[in-house]
């Protein structure tokens, strides 16, 4: 690593994945907006030529194995097909002085443009946000794809209509004798048997939990996931998705394989006083439910803040826990559901009803004691920001300025997917 040259080395920080933690979800290939992530059948990969460090890969990644730095001189950046042949991640390489640097672990002065990144991940506007400052500790990465904790099924409910043209499902595994430690707002991730069309094991799909942390059927062992049986493509063409497929065809008894549990972020405060604004669609709700239901075992919920939910979907029959949730108290949640394709009524997303309660979402924004979380589909991010964005604007506050804040403080959360 030695550089007797002259000329000036650029150092760049590259952006690696450590294959010993990466569960290989393809998330972050899916995240990637300039295609720097790839993979064959042993690693995943980030190309250094590509990777704009633009952090959009990092909050999503389950297991943190994005979040993996190395300084290097950008001529020794390593490549591609390196990288596709490591079990473990090289230990960072001493940068000699020729370089502008000294040697050893320490991280050398960033070029400036990536110093600014570096600081903008960290400061919240990318990168992982923290969680709510009275979160419970999680535990992750405690099953691996070599070593899955093994759940048996104990429910398998449909919670959409029979008619309905989604099938979502509410399902119950129970882990017996193994602990699989899980609070509200964290994912698992299912290994569907079988293999892939180049004869891979089935990536980890990731699934929310539903149920709170003592569990679907409290000090059972259990928890509960909700499940939309995937079709259809995010084009609509007709497909058969793997995981969800084989979740939502379980029957009582069978077995399961599961990774995980994994989230550090998506969690919900546990301090009194604390509000919850809850944005969600479809199985975008189970962690909005687990939280809720969180809530409302706890001794005495009056303590513990506002909840606020606006949930969306294309008709009543669609909206999963519609039945519960229209029972519970309206002095315990506040809930605004929106539905989008009900004959003769105009159509309502949760971005209208955002709208329709402006001056609550703006009081409780300005609450510091207020958790913002977002779940579902991808394509809901948008109207929703836009929605914020205007209320904020009509009440005189600048959202984007208010966001970078709830980002920093660990009170705005989004996962969709
Ligand atoms: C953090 C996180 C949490 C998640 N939580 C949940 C959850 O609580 N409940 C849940 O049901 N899913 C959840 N998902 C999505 C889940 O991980 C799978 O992606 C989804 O079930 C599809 O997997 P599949 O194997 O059935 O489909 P695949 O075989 O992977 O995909 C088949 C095709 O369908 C498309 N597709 C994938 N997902 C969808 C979708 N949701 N709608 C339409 N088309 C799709 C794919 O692009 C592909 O073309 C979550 C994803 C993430 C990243
Ligand atoms: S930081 Fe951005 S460009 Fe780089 S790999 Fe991640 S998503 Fe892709
Ligand atoms: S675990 Fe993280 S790094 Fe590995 S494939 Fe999933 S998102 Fe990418």
């Amino acid at each position: 690593m030695s550089n007797a040259s002259t000329t000036p080395v650029t150092i760049m920080r590259q952006h690696l994945i450590d294959p010993e933690i990466c569960i290989r979800c393809n998330t972050c290939e899916e995240t990637c907006p300039v295609d720097a992530i790839s993979h064959d059948s042993r690693n995943y990969v980030v190309d250094a030529a590509k990777c704009n460090y633009c952090y959009d890969c990092i909050s999503p990644c389950p297991t943190g194995a994005i979040d993996s730095w190395r300084n290097m001189r950008a001529d020794l950046a390593y490549p591609i097909a390196e990288q596709l042949l490591w079990d473990t991640l090289p230990a960072q390489v001493a940068l000699d002085e020729g370089a502008g640097v000294g040697a050893g672990d320490t991280a050398p002065a960033l070029p400036d443009d990536v110093a600014k990144i570096a600081a903008a991940a960290t400061s919240g506007q990318g990168g992982i946000a923290p969680p709510p400052w009275s979160a419970a500790h999680p535990y992750v990465n405690l099953y691996s794809i070599q070593k899955p904790a093994v759940a048996t099924v104990s429910g398998n409910f449909r919670l959409t209509a029979e008619d309905a043209s989604s099938d979502i499902r509410h399902i119950v595994l129970d882990f017996g004798n193994a602990s699989f430690p899980v609070l509200e707002g964290q994912t698992i991730g299912i290994l569907a048997p079988g293999l892939d069309a180049a004869g891979r094991p089935h990536h980890v799909r990731l699934y929310s939990v539903a149920s709170p942390r003592d569990g679907e059927r409290p000090h059972y062992n259990n928890l509960s996931l909700t499940v939309k049986r995937v079709t259809a493509d995010h084009e609509g063409a007709a497909v058969r998705g793997v995981a969800s497929n084989f979740l939502c065809d379980l029957k009582k008894g069978d077995q399961v394989n599961v990774v995980g549990p994994y989230g550090t972020s998506f969690l919900m405060p546990n301090h009194p006083g604390s509000n919850l604004l809850m944005i969600c669609t479809g199985t975008g709700s189970a962690p909005m439910r687990a939280m809720t239901e969180r809530r409302r075992r706890k001794s005495v919920p009056t303590e513990d803040g506002k909840l606020m939910l606006f949930f969306g979907a294309r008709t009543p029959a669609e909206l999963p826990y519609f039945g519960p949730l229209t029972r519970l108290p309206k002095d315990f949640i506040d809930i605004n559901l929106a539905f989008s394709r009900v004959p003769d009524q105009p159509r309502q997303y949760v971005q209208d009803l955002i709208r329709a309660r402006a001056d609550e979402v703006v009081r409780l924004l300005q609450d510091e004691n207020t958790y913002l979380y977002l779940c579902g589909l991808k394509g809901m991010e948008q109207g929703v920001d836009a929605a914020i964005s205007e209320v904020c604007g009509s009440h005189g506050l600048d959202w984007k300025t208010l966001q970078a804040a709830l980002l920093q403080q660990g009170r705005y959360h989004v996962e969709t997917y």
